[in-house]
């Protein structure tokens, strides 16, 4: 492989922001330190719209017209009282696109308030601490006003049977939003297991709904890999799966087409997992020298462990 390209849109940044390190579920795979999460979530608001201001007008500069925000992490973001306000707020800034990766767990009265100010949803799902009937009646409702909802069910190898149970009673009693099975990394799988895994739609959302998607190429498309002679969609699990994640001295265009912002505020590279080192953490804490030289970097990273950064751009040093 000499490159992969990511085939987002030039003019969009995609920003991926962890309000806070605490879940209110407490899955064994969860990131350690997660479990033991202390950052609650930002109090400030205005502070923190100020500093997502200053962020859209540098980047504004370097011609990001639209901005893709992630509100994930490595804690729970629905457990951050203010998130709904945050989500509105920040619309009225720049051009933003907010996708919140969410276990679900809020109540149907929290998600009717704010659906609205929100344009698509992944739901994990986690078979250990999950309502199923919540969780279905959070995705029938957000999927009945028109958010694209994405189901993601983590599929434990331990609990095997319980989490293909759950599944397929999910794929009968909801409506049709899109359903992808996810592999827990750092489990081992049997190779039926895995056979199981492969193909990892196990329900495509109704056919007008994927018209739509697929003419978004890039949601479906995420990143092509290119060889020598020839070129093939990019499989970003596998290269995590497979350990073929390791681009050390490849040039990497992580800070012109994703960034990360932790639950300090800090923007720490492309992921915000730093604390387990698997991040690029190219930029100091300065934000005015991290902003000054936006350009491609120099991968120092021995591995890039964040799936989500495995589709940014990268090309080999020959
Ligand atoms: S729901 Fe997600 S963040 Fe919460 S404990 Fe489970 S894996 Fe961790
Ligand atoms: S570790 Fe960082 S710099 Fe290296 S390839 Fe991954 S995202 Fe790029």
């Amino acid at each position: 492989m000499k490159k992969i390209i990511n085939t987002q849109p030039q003019n969009q940044l995609t920003i991926s922001y962890w309000p806070t390190d605490i879940c209110n579920f407490s899955c064994d795979y969860c990131f350690p330190y997660n479990l033991l999460g202390k950052y609650r979530y930002p109090k400030d608001i205005d502070k923190v719209l100020q500093g997502f201001e200053k962020l859209f007008d540098v980047y504004k500069h370097k011609r990001k017209e639209t901005f893709k925000l992630e509100v994930s992490g490595g804690g729970e973001p629905t457990v951050w009282p203010k998130l709904g306000e945050f989500c509105k707020e920040i619309k009225n800034l720049a051009d933003v696109e907010i996708q919140l990766v969410t276990n679900g767990s809020r109540s149907l009265r929290w998600w009717k308030k704010y659906y609205d100010c929100i344009d698509s949803v992944a739901l994990s799902f986690h078979q250990k601490d999950v309502d199923i009937n919540h969780y279905i009646d959070v995705a029938d409702f957000l999927y009945d006003n028109g958010l694209e909802v994405n189901g993601v069910v983590l599929m434990d190898p331990l609990y095997w049977e319980k989490c293909v149970e759950n599944l397929e009673y999910l794929l009968k009693n909801s409506k049709s939003w899109f359903v992808h099975t996810k592999e827990i990394i750092g489990r081992d799988y049997t190779k039926d297991q895995l056979d199981f895994l492969k193909n990892s739609f196990k329900r495509l959302a109704d056919s007008h709904k994927l018209l739509k998607y697929l003419d978004d190429y890039n949601i479906v498309v995420k990143s092509i890999e290119m060889h020598d002679n020839t070129a093939r969609i990019a499989k970003l699990n596998h290269y995590v799966n497979e350990g073929t994640n390791k681009w050390k001295d490849w040039k990497c265009w992580f800070p012109i087409e994703k960034i990360a912002i932790d639950t300090n505020g800090d923007i720490v590279g492309s992921c915000a997992t730093s604390i387990t080192n698997s991040t690029c953490n190219l930029y100091d804490n300065d934000l005015d020298i991290k902003l000054k030289n936006i350009s491609y970097v120099t991968c120092p990273k021995l591995s890039c462990d964040c799936i989500g950064d495995t589709h940014i751009t990268k090309e080999k040093i020959s």
